[in-house]
């Protein structure tokens, strides 16, 4: 790929750095309209914010309660047409809010009726009030004490990075081309001042290069106030980010095929216990920080509000012992014009900036609206660059991946008509039948599978991104690297040091995943 990038004396139409939802979603945007796309990533696609997420393809239930009805309708009609488009990974999901007194009973059930009609034809299910009864049949670790009764909704619930790799290879199939450990250090400007490329250095090894681009896109989210210094060194910060905690825990804590929702937790947060993979993924929390991380690690107050809340609306409490991962991520929310340190009332809506130089950058919005988000930014380009106007063609496109149906008991199921192809391969290559850990379900085929197809070039990629262990039981992903580490560097013609290297390094990130 980065000879082919090379090979491109006329340069792109679009260059999108950073290869979070925001950029995939535009990068696929822009090749499916019929534009020469390159995506650059400075690390692996996703392993900032888009690979940390609480999971759920939503229209945001909190965001009714605020007001924000078209921000809903938006996500809601997002929402369905993802489902549509890729139901290997997406799924409908069942939540139920525990209810207190008869207020809360009328005020969720109407609620959330109004945000069935707002989905219209894109609604996933009627919601409906249950008894207390019914509600702890379907969920009997709910402790009674927390409710009168419940109210039953449906939203989508789905695999964050597994996604982002099938939305990149659409677009690679359809021309565009994807790179990670590649990252823009500088941008390239005209006579007249206009943005035409970008300077790139690959991350591997240091090597530099000039790449060439008619539209230049800022997709990267917590990281776009650096971009934007790049192109006017005295640009104001514009990004607020505020970190998201989630803990996962045994599927014994929550179990059964329903999720719970708190709309309001004892200090008005929402928090979410949502089925994933086998475990439970619960969180969030809303805390606002100054500098962005990649890596942001969980601070002992989430952890506690998280442990507590949690402890409070189930029978069994979780404790510290019982987090089999801890995750953290951070929302790129636009600061507010004011001073208000609540980033809970900075809107999520996406945003769009265009620079004098023409650097179009896109912050906010979510993983459910990635797509919309892409084609408002479509729109604004073509519209600023006087180009016409070609309509969106990814409304109904199927990504990589498609199934109509799959076995969601199958634990290969994520990978939908690749599955098939996937286990060919430890079919017929000698020593790639069976499991690296059972309590995982991580098949050795997978690790290869990353390498060749989705490219995978570390430990880490496989064993946070491409498979989900590192985020399902982080102590268990550690045993197991060195493993992964030795499939990888056959594959990758790799040495001993090298597999050394990974393995303390995927420790090192590891060691933020786990409570003491
Ligand atoms: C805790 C939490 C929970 C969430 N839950 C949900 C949810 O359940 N559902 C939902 O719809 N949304 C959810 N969101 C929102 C959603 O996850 C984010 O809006 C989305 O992931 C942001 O994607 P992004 O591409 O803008 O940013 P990022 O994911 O941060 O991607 C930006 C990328 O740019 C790269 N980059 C930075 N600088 C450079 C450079 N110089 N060169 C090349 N690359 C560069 C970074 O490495 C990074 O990978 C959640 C957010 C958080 C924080």
């Amino acid at each position: 790929m980065i000879a082919m990038m090379r090979n491109q004396p006329e340069g792109y139409d679009f260059i999108v750095i950073g290869g979070g939802a925001t950029g995939i979603g535009i990068a696929l945007e822009a090749v499916t309209s019929g534009y020469k796309t390159l995506l650059v990533e400075k690390s692996d696609f996703t392993k900032s914010t888009s690979s940390k997420s609480t999971k759920l393809v939503h229209g945001g239930v909190r965001y009714l309660a605020q007001g924000d009805i078209a921000l809903v309708r938006e996500a809601c009609v997002e929402r369905g047409r993802l489902l549509k488009n890729a139901p290997h990974l997406v799924k409908n999901q069942s939540f139920i809010i525990p209810t207190k007194g008869l207020f809360d009973e009328l005020m969720y059930t109407v609620g959330l009726t109004f945000y069935d009609l707002l989905a219209g034809k894109y609604s996933l299910g009627r919601s409906l009030y249950i008894s207390k009864r019914k509600a702890l049949k379907r969920i009997p670790t709910l402790n009674p004490k927390k409710l009168s009764a419940g109210v039953v909704y449906h939203d989508g619930q789905f695999d964050d990075s597994r996604l982002a790799v099938n939305v990149l290879q659409t677009a690679a199939e359809k021309g565009a081309h994807v790179i990670n450990y590649m990252m823009v250090n500088g941008l390239l400007k005209d006579n007249s001042g206009k943005i035409n490329g970008v300077h790139l250095m690959d991350m591997e090894n240091g090597e530099k290069f000039t790449v060439k681009g008619k539209a230049v896109i800022n997709a990267t989210g917590v990281f776009a106030d650096e971009i934007m210094q790049m192109d006017k060194p005295e640009m104001k910060k514009i990004i607020r980010p505020s970190q998201g905690v989630h803990i996962v825990l045994d599927k014994e804590f929550l179990p059964g095929n329903d999720a719970i929702m708190i709309p309001k937790t004892d200090d008005g947060r929402v928090l979410f216990a949502v089925p994933w993979h086998n475990r439970v993924v619960v969180g969030t929390t809303d805390t606002p920080l100054e500098i962005p991380s990649l890596e942001p690690v969980a601070l002992e107050e989430e952890i506690n509000f998280i442990l507590n809340t949690a402890g409070r609306y189930l029978t069994k409490a979780p404790q510290r012992k019982d987090v089999l991962s801890i995750f953290a991520g951070l929302r790129p929310l636009a600061a507010p014009k004011g001073d208000s340190k609540k980033t809970k009332e900075i809107s999520r809506s996406h945003k769009i900036y265009i620079s004098d130089s023409d650097l179009f950058t896109m912050i906010g919005g979510k993983w459910t609206t990635f797509r919309r988000m892409a084609e408002d930014m479509l729109k604004k380009v073509e519209a600023t660059k006087s180009w016409k106007r070609i309509p969106s063609k990814t409304r109904t496109l199927k990504i990589h991946g498609y199934m109509k149906k799959v076995d969601l008991a199958d634990p290969l199921y994520f990978y939908g008509s690749d599955r098939e192809k996937l286990l060919k391969i430890s079919e017929t290559e000698p020593g790639l039948e069976g499991l690296i850990s059972e309590k995982l379900n991580l098949h050795k085929v997978q690790v290869i599978w990353a390498v060749r197809n989705e490219m995978a070039r570390t430990v880490e990629d496989v064993l946070s991104r491409r498979a989900r262990c590192l985020l399902l039981d982080a102590r268990e992903s550690v045993r197991i690297a060195p493993e992964v580490a030795q499939l990888m560097a056959r594959e990758l013609n790799q040495d001993k040091a090298w597999e050394e290297v990974q393995v303390r390094n995927f420790a090192a990130v590891a060691e933020n995943y786990m409570l003491n």
